[in-house]
Order: structure tokens, then sequence, then C-alpha cells
């Protein structure tokens, strides 16, 4: 057991990625390829996922796939390129119209948007560089079960000063970081698009498994991490051409800097990098124990982490961490070893928050959830797990002093009862973090107290198998786990979690 030098936990807040391999030279799409493209082949995502995962790609055939082409030019203002989706329309309904985020506008930039066609067909689609959300008419009806193609070409800038939700998009102290930056598909079902990017009080993503195959230029000095899996590169002058590959994942993210400096590592079938900036290889190389340990804790008690990479990685950010589908990110203040924030020690936090963007690992990008409608079910369940993590890895007193953090935060609403289960638009921004992260990890233990500590571990696992790789609910959640219970958890529910 490792011992922990000091364990009280404060002020969290912690918040909320046709080539082939062979290919000769790396280029980008061209039309004629794209138009040329074979949709219904998806063996080589096998590059991105571990053999016993193989079998997804069976089962989601349907899912968006994109192809991104994107451009990065030595200034680092802008990232051009196109957005090329074959999308399904998996619901009952017909469709008449597609929905598509724009998250730079969100994150304080601009987006301009090109000529847009469906089909190869031209639309008419009105937005300015301001819009968050367009509308894409489709030439025609979409009825159930079929499919189009939407090529959209865009340019985004890539902001100085930190915006928009806990600064996660833009080119800051030599990082680029790119959060969105392309034109993302919103979710269709139940009869509605989500597209409440209302609140900066949460997470504002929800995304379906998709898959992605990305073709990007930029300047050879940069290391860029992403989600995903880099499967070719070729350099040209001061500029290089890098392919990659990702899917089944919700979000392709990119974080690219000349002064990162990686560590690797091979742990079973998934290779783990841990990244950060040169002269912090001492908080990298820490990063990476803390990530081997979550990525072996979590495999141990909630099934194997289905990719071939997992990346740990420092980023500048107002949020102490944040996750994206195969990346965990960590403010680059905590990787100060000798710092403190509010007193207490970098490395307190750095364990916590690497272990909860890895968590999220499963709950969030594998069982995925409505992140604005309820954070709590990815939340509450995470800040929990990281307790498990501390339990096994430095032991019980360490879980303990962990677990202080969550009193710590609902003691700033005077631990108010207020229900965990609100979207995050609906809780005062003081309240937000308190009762989703505070509160929220304790009517995870109230439910393991009441269901018994064996049937809610084993629940909490068979739970990440039956709705791993789709979308979860907090009623799908309640009925997992009165299935394995036997028991009526309603008041529990009431007591705890419903508005
Ligand atoms: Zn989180």
């Amino acid at each position: 057991m490792k011992k922990l030098c000091t364990l009280l936990l404060l002020a969290m807040t912690i918040t909320a990625c046709q080539v082939s391999p062979a290919a000769e030279s790396v280029e980008m799409m061209t039309d004629q390829q794209i138009a040329d493209f074979d949709w219904n082949d998806f063996t080589i995502f096998e590059e991105n996922l571990i053999p016993e995962v193989y079998s997804v790609l069976d089962t989601l055939t349907t899912a968006p796939y994109y192809l991104l082409n994107f451009e990065l030019d030595e200034t680092l203002e802008t990232v051009k390129g196109t957005v090329v989706v074959r999308y399904t329309n998996n619901s009952q309904d017909t469709l008449e119209s597609l929905l598509f985020q724009l998250f730079p506008a969100v994150y304080g930039g601009w987006v301009d948007l090109g000529e847009i066609t469906v089909n190869e067909q031209t639309v008419d689609v009105e937005a300015n560089r301001s819009s968050v959300v367009v509308t894409i008419p489709l030439t025609e009806t979409l009825m159930p079960g079929s499919s189009c193609v939407v090529r959209i070409p865009f340019e985004s800038s890539i902001p100085r000063d930190m915006g928009g939700n806990y600064g996660l998009y833009g080119y800051f102290d030599e990082v680029v970081v790119l959060d969105g930056f392309y034109p993302l598909l919103a979710l269709y079902d139940e009869g509605k698009w989500h597209m409440n990017i209302t609140s900066f009080n949460g997470d504002i993503k929800f995304e379906e498994m998709s898959f992605y195959q990305v073709t990007g230029e930029m300047p050879s000095d940069l290391v860029a991490i992403t989600t995903g899996q880099e499967i070719a590169t070729q350099k040209s002058g001061d500029m290089k051409t890098v392919q990659y590959i990702a899917g089944p994942v919700r979000e392709f993210y990119l974080a690219a800097s000349e002064q990162f400096v990686t560590q690797e590592q091979q742990v079973g079938e998934t290779n783990l990098l841990s990244t950060g900036m040169q002269g912090s290889e001492d908080a990298i190389a820490h990063a990476m124990e803390i990530g081997e340990a979550s990525f072996q804790i979590y495999t141990d008690r909630f099934g194997v982490y289905p990719y071939s990479e997992m990346d740990v990685i420092s980023t500048p950010m107002q949020a102490l961490g944040m996750e994206y589908p195969g990346v965990a990110t960590v403010t680059t203040r905590l990787y100060d070893l000798n710092g403190d924030m509010n007193g207490t020690p970098n490395r307190v936090y750095l364990d916590s928050v690497i272990a909860h963007e890895v968590g999220h690992q499963w709950f969030f990008n594998l069982v995925g959830n409505d992140q604005i409608e309820e954070p709590w079910l990815d939340e509450a369940i995470t800040q929990y797990i990281v307790g498990l993590f501390y339990e096994d890895y430095y032991g019980p007193t360490a879980a303990q002093s962990y677990k202080e953090s969550w009193a710590e935060r609902w003691s700033r609403v005077d631990f108010s009862e207020i229900p965990i289960g609100k979207p995050s638009y609906a809780y005062d921004p003081s309240e937000y973090s308190p009762i989703v992260y505070g509160r929220g990890p304790y009517f995870i233990e109230a439910l393991e107290a009441e269901m018994g500590s064996e049937i809610f571990g084993e629940a909490l696992h068979h739970y990440v198998d039956d709705f791993g790789w789709q979308i979860a609910t907090g009623d799908d959640f309640k009925a997992h786990m009165e299935a394995a219970c036997e028991c009526d958890l309603t008041n529990l529910f009431n007591e705890w979690v419903t508005p």
C-alpha cells in the first residue's frame, strides 16, 4: 500500500478523442475519394480497439461516420477543414433536417461555413460567425433506416483568451487545445434534437458513438495527442500530414504543442501515453503511474477498457480536468509537483483528477448519458469510483480522506438536500458542483448500503456490460439496480435524486 503525503482534499472543482496504414503516401482525401468511399467497411477501426471488443463493430454499423480533414498552419490562428458525415436515421421519425453544433462559437471563437452539400447537392444554410447550432435542410426527407451524406467545409478561429466553458478551446501557453473544433452532429432521439448548450454549469456535449477517419496537416514540430489512434504520418518540409482513426467514440479531440513530451507504457492490449510540457517529466511519470493504476482498478471492477490507446495529458484550462474519449486531460497547473492550490499540495489533486477523468472512460464514454439533462449519472458515479480507486490503491484511510472532498463541496450549500437529479442548467451556479459532485457520490454510497456492497458492485459492472457503447438514462440506472437487488428503490431515489 502506498502512503499519501497529505490526505485532506479541499475546495476541489473537478469538472467536468479511406486510409490504409500501408498507404505509401499520406494525403488529404480528395472529393473523388470521398464520393467513392465505402461507408460499410469498419475493419480499419480494429486498430483502435482491443481484440476482445472487435465484435462491437458489427453492432454499430449505422452510427454516424465522419471523414474529417483539417489544416493547422504555423500561425495556429485558425483550423480549417471539411467534415463529411454519413448519417443514418436510427429513429422512428422521418427527418427533414439535421442539426450540427459549432462549439468554437461557444468557446469565444467563431466558425465560418463554406458551401454545404447533402448527397452532393448544395443546400442553403442560415448561419453566421456566432451561430452555435446550424440546421442543415435535407434535399429529401430522410426515412427511418435511410442514410445521407453531408459535407461541411469549415474554418474555426483559435482564440487566445480562455473563454466559454472551462477554457477548453484555444491556444494558451504554447498548447493548442481543440475541443469540438469541427461541426459536430447533435443527437436525435425520442422525437427531438438534443442541443441544449444553454448553461456553463457543467459539460455541454451529449453525443452518440461515432466513427472517425481523420487526416490533419500541421507544423512538423507539433506533438499532437488525440482521441483514437495515429496510423500514419508523413513529413513534407516544415509540415506533416497525420492520419488518425477513432471509433466507436463520442467525439474527436486534439491537443498539440511543440513542448509536449510523452512517456509510453504497454498495459495489456492498451498503450498508455502520458504527456506534458518539457520540464515536467516527474509529473508526467507520476501521471503515468496513477493513470495505469486507475486503468487497472476500473478494468478489474467494470470490465475492459476498449481502446488500443489511452492518453493522460496536461493542458492549460480553467477546470482541474476534462474527459474525452480515450483521453484524460488535467490542468497544467497540477504538473508542478512542488506547488499547491489553496494550500493543498498539487500532488493530492493530481491523483484524484487523473483517477476521475480516467473513470469517465467507463462512465461518460463507454456508457453514455445526457450530460446536460442528467449530469449526475456520470459525475456522481465517477466521483464514487474515485473512492474505490483510493481504497484499492492507497487503502481505506486515504479513501476516507478523499471522501472528505465530497463533504467539503456539499458543505458549500450547508448540506442542503437539493436533488442531485436536476439538469445542469436548473442549478444555481453556486449549487451545481456542491450537489452533483459533493452530494452525488453520497447517494451512490447510500444506494450501495441499501443494496449491499456485493450486489451493488456486481450490478454496477453489469450496468457497464448492458449499456456499454449506448446511452443510459437515470431511469435505466434505477431499473437496472432494482432488477439486481429485487427491491424497490423509489423512496431512495425520491430522497436523493428526483427533482
Ligand atoms: Zn467529471
